[in-house]
């Protein structure tokens, strides 16, 4: 994959929201959340962001200075009348489920994605969850991305339904999660409604499943890698995208998509996403030392590793 632009900075297009959310153990008023600023709050910590989305003119974008500090370019944020995207949700007892009890598109209802030149030579693109049709709107304007990540949500999956299955034929990578990938291919098991995902196109799909982890498969191999055990949970919203944002933002760093590559990004989406939750809205990713993030890989290959008492599977 090696060409001249190794070092483009992620394209990522997404929702920039406004969340409420509840959780057992307290809420959250209107803080910043949506798909792009957890991904970048994320990604930012591997390599170069550039973002593309709308707010209104009741969001607090100071509060995404930490992203531009970070040297993520939110030239592409679009400041609109009207108000935000805004999200409120319920989390259960398990932290592991939860209601949306509100979903307000605001400015989003009309937004066209308008990517601007110096952003388009990207090679990894993040089409963070928003309308399928505004994702395809936004690869009609990138030139030749090498690596299109895409990620969803039953919102669209019910309402959007036929762009998205479209979309997936200019998808390298699906990032979607157990319930919703299931919802899409119609399919319960989980092996089986990856392979149907991707005879529609994309090579590798990645299921997310909370703080039980997340696959990765591939055409003829898989990986597995477990939710950090955490003792505290404090606020689960945004950790699918705080995945991604470890998994891409490590994979466009790497620049590779070998599988020892997409093995360790696994690992760091896991990382990312074990440290969003720690804290409401982004709070645990703004000051996140990258010696944190290296700790608790070192803890994953702990957790996991073991040696067999034979080299190879008995038969081989
Ligand atoms: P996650 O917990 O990773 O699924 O992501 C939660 C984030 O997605 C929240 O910050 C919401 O603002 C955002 N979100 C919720 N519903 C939608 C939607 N229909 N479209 C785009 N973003 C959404």
């Amino acid at each position: 994959m090696a060409d001249g632009r190794n070092g483009t900075p992620i394209l990522c297009v997404g929702s920039v929201a406004l969340d409420s959310v509840e959780t057992p153990f307290g809420r959250a008023e209107r803080v910043i959340g949506g798909s792009a600023v957890y991904f970048t709050a994320a990604a930012s910590l591997f390599h170069a962001v550039q973002v593309v989305g709308v707010v209104g003119d009741d969001y607090p974008l100071a509060e995404l200075d930490f992203l531009a500090r970070r040297g993520a370019d939110l030239s592409g944020i679009e400041r609109r009348p009207g108000e935000s995207f805004f999200w409120a949700g319920r989390y259960h007892f398990d932290l592991n489920s939860r209601d949306t009890l509100e979903t307000k598109l605001g400015v989003f209802a009309s937004f066209q994605p308008k990517i601007p030149p110096s952003f388009r030579a990207a090679r990894f693109v993040f089409l963070g969850n928003i309308d399928p049709v505004l994702q395809h709107e936004v690869l009609d304007q990138v030139e030749a991305p090498d690596v299109v990540a895409c990620d969803t949500m039953n919102y669209w999956i019910d309402g959007s339904r036929d762009a998205l299955v479209d979309l997936l034929a200019r998808v390298r990578i699906l990032i979607i999660n157990d319930e919703e990938i299931r919802q899409l291919a119609g399919e319960p098991n989980l092996p089986k409604a990856a392979r149907w995902v991707q005879s529609r196109g994309p090579e590798l799909v990645v299921v997310k499943k909370g703080e039980h982890g997340a696959m990765l498969l591939a055409n003829d191999w898989l990986f597995f890698v477990p939710g950090f055990p955490l003792e505290s949970v404090f606020d689960p919203t945004g950790a699918g995208d705080a995945f991604a944002g470890g998994f891409v933002g490590y994979l466009a760093q790497a620049g590779s998509l070998a599988p020892e590559a997409l093995r360790r990004a696994m690992v760091y989406g896991s990382v990312m996403g074990s440290y969003s939750v720690e804290q409401f809205s982004v709070r645990r990713l703004i000051d996140l030392p990258v010696v944190d993030i290296e700790r608790r890989m070192v803890q994953f290959r702990e957790i996991t590793a073991f040696e067999t008492h034979v080299d190879a599977a008995p038969g081989r």
